[in-house]
């Protein structure tokens, strides 16, 4: 049959792309997958690290790609520490380029038709959507776009756009021979007035390779901002004599937009993932909980093109189940952007007085803060 004719597309092979067409594919509909590159993925511009849990839940076995486990971390500010490190596995180190590729091989598997190569330039609208591209035109009633923070699909349906101040950017590089201290820890900085806003990381991806990252609601300090990164005490000792193997730049949202689902007659459009911004405010991840509201898409998809339902209810669905939670998660980003560097360290340092770090030891959690 030709692929063209199939009844949902999905624009973008990287993880939310590829899990979303997997989870309709396995509902039995009909799948193609747009890609614009010539690989499915995001070419490794991501931290890697998930919550075990959620990693789990998205049903992909990565076991195989696992690069490292990690039990906690270390906060820094600029006086104080604070070290929370659980008896279990709370996150997982991926190769993030693998993953997304064993995403799109499973998505692949359970039916969906995947064209690399594919870049959709414009879209339109005549009872069903249509989505043009650099190889033809694609229609479906049912056109789901994954395709990042940059989202084309985003415009062109004339959806509303992220704050700007919603924003942020960031730097992240990977070392290798590096001086890791303990693999099962992360680090996250906290100075606000050398990274407004956000904070510093690293996540080890085994004993001599790190990943380095920052990143920034004031873009153009970005450099500066690395700059310090590399020059913190804790940093410098870990990276001393090591090599830079990739680095880049990226843009994370950082709150999710207020509308990700636009009827046009008989047929939908619907954004999932970054370019829905579905992402933890308080870490920038969006893998998982992309995942998670791609599932209620496939749910609400399915209901809809099988005639169960007359409306398709995706916005309202995904909202229901996740929204509350991203909402604490950018509450608390929130609460932060009012910290100077010595309220962190107040902070800090009153957690440590409340052994806060013992109750996140026993209940803390990635996706959900504590459980
Ligand atoms: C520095 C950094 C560290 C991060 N660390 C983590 C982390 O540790 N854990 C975590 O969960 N998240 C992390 N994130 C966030 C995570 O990378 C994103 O949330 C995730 O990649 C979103 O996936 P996505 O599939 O929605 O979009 P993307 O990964 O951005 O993929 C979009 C896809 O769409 C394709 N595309 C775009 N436009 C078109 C078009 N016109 N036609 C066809 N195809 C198109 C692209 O080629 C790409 O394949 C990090 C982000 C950054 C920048």
């Amino acid at each position: 049959m030709d692929p063209r004719n199939k009844n949902v597309v999905v624009i973008g092979a990287s993880a939310v792309g590829s899990l979303s067409a997997k989870y309709v594919s396995d509902k039995g509909l009909d799948v193609t997958l747009l890609e614009e590159d010539a690989k499915a993925g995001k070419f490794n511009r991501c931290g890697g690290i998930f919550s075990k849990e959620g990693m789990d839940q998205t049903g992909v076995p990565y076991r195989r790609i696992l690069l490292n486990e990690v039990k906690g971390a270390r906060i820094l500010s600029r006086k104080k520490e604070m070290r929370i490190k659980s008896s279990s596995v709370k996150g997982v180190v991926l190769d993030r380029q693998q993953f997304d590729e064993l995403c799109a091989d499973q998505a692949v598997s359970s039916g969906a038709h995947l064209l690399l190569n594919h870049r959709v330039t414009d879209y339109s609208s005549n009872g069903s959507m249509k989505a043009l591209t650099t190889h033809g035109t694609f229609s479906s009633k049912v056109m789901i776009a994954a395709d990042g923070v940059g989202s084309l699909a985003a415009k062109k349906w004339q959806l509303p756009p992220f704050k700007t101040s919603d924003l942020v950017l960031s730097y992240q590089a990977e070392f290798e021979n590096a001086n890791v201290p303990d693999r099962e820890m992360v680090d996250v900085l906290l100075d606000t007035d050398a990274y407004k806003h956000f904070f510093a990381w690293t996540i080890p991806v085994n004993e001599e390779r790190i990943r380095v990252g920052v990143a920034t609601t004031d873009m153009a300090q970005i450099h500066k901002a690395r700059k310090a990164v590399f020059s913190h005490p804790a940093i410098a000792d870990q990276i001393e004599g090591a090599r830079k193997t990739f680095d880049f730049h990226y843009t994370i949202p950082l709150r999710y937009r207020k509308q990700t689902q636009k009827r046009f007659g008989k047929a939908y459009g619907l954004l999932v993932g970054d370019a829905a911004g579905q992402v933890k405010a308080t870490t920038g991840g969006g893998v998982i909980f992309g995942s998670k509201c791609a599932r209620a898409l496939a749910e609400e998809a399915t209901a809809f093109l099988s005639n169960e339902k007359e409306t398709l209810e995706y916005e309202s669905c995904w909202r229901a189940q996740h929204g509350r939670i991203l909402d604490v998660h950018y509450g608390l980003h929130r609460t932060y952007r009012l910290f100077n560097s010595s309220l962190t360290d107040f902070a800090l340092q009153i957690g440590n007085t409340l052994q806060l770090n013992r109750v996140f030891e026993k209940r803390g959690d990635m996706d959900f803060i504590l459980k």
